[in-house]
């Protein structure tokens, strides 16, 4: 594993890799890497010859006031957890500075209209355009023929599956299913904010989800098809029931337009945002893909 930290440095190695016949593939992060980053590297692992992990706190994504300086970095411990996962640790780490990413003030922004205008899009205005811009400087330094992102940020790889259609960027984009810590909470670099009490209250997140599913298979049981209303309702009792936690959103949507689900939907996102302490923590469960809503029962802390 060989870090670089300039633009033209990965593009070298890329090139000799692809020169030899190489499929080259990309994780791009923000780093304070966890076990659900780490999942990603060894399924894009599977996926490609090269395996680049982009590590970038990208200052464009964060809005005013948020918490840019605050973020976890650890450059060298992102290091080790990579080389810990052995033959399945990515070959180059590209780990630029701000100038490197930004020499100038770009005039120059990518934007998904309209997708960016719901759930994490509303209190974060600014975010998307942060990200595909980002994400699409990264497409282009590394040019991947498959890049992997989390379900995690739902939203975030609905929107870049747009971008890449709508602009023809010849790569794969791999969605990896979202990785919990024991008690159900979804792994976050944002986790390191959380002590106590907080921590505790962070469960209220996936309780949530939870409750959502528990909904819909009761809604099956009893012979109907479950509704948006019911899901987003049970969710929200489930939030509201947690002191520590402030609602942000608790949305049922289409997973694939991000709409309002239509008649007949046989899949709902449920996608919630909450305050908690001094983080504000995201989470997601497909309603109707049998795998994520089981993966979502088994970490939980409910018993
Ligand atoms: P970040 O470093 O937060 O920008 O995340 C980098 C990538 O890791 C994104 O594609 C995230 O969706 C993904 N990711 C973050 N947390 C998780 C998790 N708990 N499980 C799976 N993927 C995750």
């Amino acid at each position: 594993m060989e870090r670089t930290t300039t633009i033209a440095g990965v593009r070298v190695r890329v090139a000799e890799a692809r020169s030899a016949g190489a499929r080259i593939g990309l994780v791009p992060t923000m780093g304070a890497l966890h076990a659900g980053h780490l999942s990603l590297v060894e399924r894009c692992r599977d996926l490609a010859d090269l395996v680049v992990v982009s590590i970038f706190v990208n200052p464009t994504q964060f809005g005013p006031g948020e918490d840019l300086d605050a973020y976890p970095r650890d450059l060298e411990g992102d290091e080790a957890a990579l080389r810990a996962l052995g033959p399945a640790a990515p070959d180059v780490v590209f780990a630029p500075a701000v100038d490197e990413v930004y020499p100038r003030d770009p005039v120059t922004t990518v934007s998904v209209r309209g997708l960016d205008q719901v759930l994490c899009g509303v209190s974060r205005p600014t975010h998307f355009d942060g990200v595909t811009t980002v994400v699409t400087k990264l497409l282009n330094i590394v040019q991947p023929d498959v890049a992997v992102f989390g379900r995690k940020d739902f939203q975030q790889l609905t929107i870049l599956r747009r971008m890449v259609a709508d602009l023809d960027v010849p790569v794969e984009l791999v969605g990896g299913p979202i990785v919990r810590e024991p008690d159900g909470v979804a792994m976050s670099s944002r986790n390191r904010y959380l002590e106590g009490v907080d921590r505790t209250a962070a469960r209220a997140l996936s309780r949530a989800l939870r409750a959502a599913v528990a909904a819909a298979r009761a809604a099956r049981a009893a012979g109907e098809v479950p509704s948006s209303g019911v899901l987003r309702d049970a969710a929200t009792v489930r939030l509201r029931a947690e002191p520590g936690a402030r609602i942000d959103y608790v949305e049922v949507l289409d997973p694939d337009t991000l709409a309002p689900p239509p008649d007949g939907a046989d899949r709902w996102l449920v996608a919630v945002a909450a305050f908690v302490g001094p983080a504000r923590l995201i989470d997601n469960v497909v309603v109707g893909e049998r795998a994520d809503e089981d993966a979502l029962l088994a970490a939980t802390d409910d018993r």
